[in-house]
Parts: structure tokens; sequence; C-alpha cells
């Protein structure tokens, strides 16, 4: 069995619908951002804090769990920096808890997601997995923290994990049963989109005197079942190997602006925006784009969904209301 905690999420939910094609999952989620109605009908969910050890008591008790993957987090920048004791107590501690309980039940594979937020403002236009971390930004922060605590405990005590760096995932699932959804909003896709249903008047584009071709913020989005192919791959490598612990970057290795986002979304949907050009938003990197080499090579992941087919998945979710 395999304990995934946030399955109720966003990203969380597209991962059980391909795991448990293979595997039996047990869903821990508190439904803070979550959705009850996210989780997939075959996978046994139980409503709980990552952080409350009473909780994990009951289910590495009650579940043989050879695997944890774990997705629950808080991940919006801005209010990472408005409010970063609430991401350091939910995305730090509380995984500590979440780790102590794995070793002291003998659970020794862990996958984590972590975020592209890690690197900073980068120097190169493709990132790999060798650039420098240096976070900008509580939640960044978070991430890698809990990835430095990761290193230790493989060294001490034999913990075997695999690191997934995540840049923007976007799109719903093929079924149009799952997808985006967030409140408030604050992504870019399932912004636009809204709005051109009519349920926003326009979009702001935040920044348009950024160092890119038309002065707004390159971003490299990467649809949301790829993110969970690539996650069930990190799960096979660990429960074949008797050690791995190792750090990668997903994403599609394609940059889009803003604009050429509001552009894609105007033809998949054949509507036509309303835009209002908007300072920069605190935070924004100009360009993010990662190379996803390493994880091509070493598992045989490939990315399948370009922008349009990610923004017209998103579209079907979106326009089928929720
Ligand atoms: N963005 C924008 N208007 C919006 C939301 C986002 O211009 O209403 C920009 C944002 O500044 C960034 C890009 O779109 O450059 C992607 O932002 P998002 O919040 O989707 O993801 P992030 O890059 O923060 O993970």
């Amino acid at each position: 069995m395999i304990l995934v905690v946030g399955g109720a999420g966003y990203v969380g939910s597209h991962l059980v619908r391909e795991l448990i094609e293979k595997e039996e999952v047990i869903v821990l989620d508190n439904l803070s951002t979550g959705f009850k109605s996210l989780v997939d009908l075959r996978a046994t969910f139980v409503e709980g804090n990552l952080g409350d050890r009473k909780v994990l008591d009951k289910v590495f008790t009650t579940y043989p769990i050879k695997a944890v993957m774990h997705f629950a987090a808080n991940s919006l920048v801005g209010e990472s920096v408005v409010d970063p004791y609430k991401y350091y107590e939910n995305n730090v501690a509380a995984t500590l808890t979440l780790l102590k309980a794995m070793l002291d039940y003998n659970v020794k594979n862990f996958i984590f997601s972590s975020t592209a937020a890690t690197y900073g403002i980068p120097h190169v236009d493709l990132i790999d997995e060798t650039q420098p971390n240096a976070p900008i930004n509580p939640y960044g922060q978070s991430k890698l923290m809990v990835e430095y605590i990761l290193a230790d405990l493989a060294d001490a005590y034999g913990l075997n994990y695999v690191v997934l760096r995540y840049f923007n995932v976007a799109g719903a699932h093929a079924s149009a049963e799952i997808g985006e959804s967030h409140d408030p909003e604050t992504h870019l896709i399932p912004i636009i989109l809204q709005h051109l249903l009519g349920e926003r008047d326009k979009i702001s584009v935040f920044g348009t005197d950024y160092d890119t071709p038309d002065g707004t913020c390159i971003r490299d989005y990467i649809h949301a079942t790829d993110l969970a192919n690539a996650h069930i791959l990190a799960l096979e490598a660990l429960l074949s190997e008797s050690k791995r612990t190792v750090t990668y970057n997903l994403g599609n290795g394609n940059g889009f602006s803003v604009k050429e986002v509001i552009d894609t979304c105007e033809k998949v949907t054949g509507r036509k925006a309303n835009i209002e050009y908007a300072d920069r938003r605190a935070g924004d990197p100009a360009k993010l784009v990662a190379s996803s080499e390493k994880i091509q090579e070493e598992l045989g992941w490939e990315p399948k969904f370009k922008l349009e087919e990610i923004i017209s998945s998103a579209w079907k979710w979106h326009s089928k209301g929720k």
C-alpha cells in the first residue's frame, strides 16, 4: 500500500488517478486546501493532519505501507512572504512529524514534492539540478529545508527518497473529472480561463518590463498527468532498488511568456481576453525553464502534453463547471 499525503489536492489527486491502477492507495488529507470530491473512490480516504502523530500512528498501524508520497503543503509564494510561520509550521514541522513516524514504523521510501522556487533567481536559460539553491521566499526556503533534512535522514537512518522539483503545473485530467481548483485562485492559466468564462472581468499581467523578448515573465508549464507519471516512475525506482537519494526537475523544457499563454488560451477557446497591464508581482523571477534531462535519462520519463493540450484539458474542466 502507498500512503499519499495530500491526495485530495490538485497534484496529489492526479497522482492517485494513475497510481490506483497499480497499487492500493491510502489518502491522508486535512481538506484545508484539497477537496474530497477529487479523491478517486477506489482509494481509502483518511481525513487528518500529517502533523498529528496520533493520526499517523493509526494509519501506520492499520495499513501495511511500503512508501509515502507527500503532496500536502502550502504553496503560494506571496502568502509565504506575508505569513512565513504558516509555511515553516505546515511545510517543515509537520513534515518532520511525518518523517519521524515513517522511521518509527520502518517505512523507508519517500517521494517529496519540491519546487523550482528552491533555485531563486536563476542565471542560466535551462535550469538543471546542479544549479545552486538560493530561494528568495519562505515557500522555497521551506521546501529546501525539507530537502536538507531528507539528505541527513538518508545518511543516518537509511531513508530512501526522490525529490521532485516541479516547475509550473497546469492542466486537468483527460476525464475532466479532476482539475485545478484553488480558493482564492492565483495561478495564471486558471485565472485566464475563469476570465474567458465570464467569471472575472479582466486579466492582470504582472510586469511588462522583464528582460524577456516581450517583457513578460517566462515559465515552463507541465501537465499534472505528466507529473503524476514521473512520480510513478520514481516510486518504481525506489521500490526496486535498495538505496536511492536523488533530486529531479520536472518541466517541459520550453518556456512561454505570460502573453504567449494568454494568446494560446484565446486560440484554444476562441474567445478574446480583456487584459490589464499591471506592476510586477513580488518575488517573480523573469524566467524559469527546466532541464528535465536527468529524469528522462535515468527513469525514462517523457512529458507528453504541450502547452496547447495543457490549456485545452484545463478548459474542458473549467467550462464543465464544478
Ligand atoms: N501572472 C500574471 N497574472 C496573474 C497570475 C499570474 O501575470 O493573474 C504571472 C505571474 O506573475 C508569473 C506567471 O504568470 O510570471 C505564472 O504565475 P503563477 O502564479 O501561475 O505560477 P508561479 O510562477 O507563481 O508558480
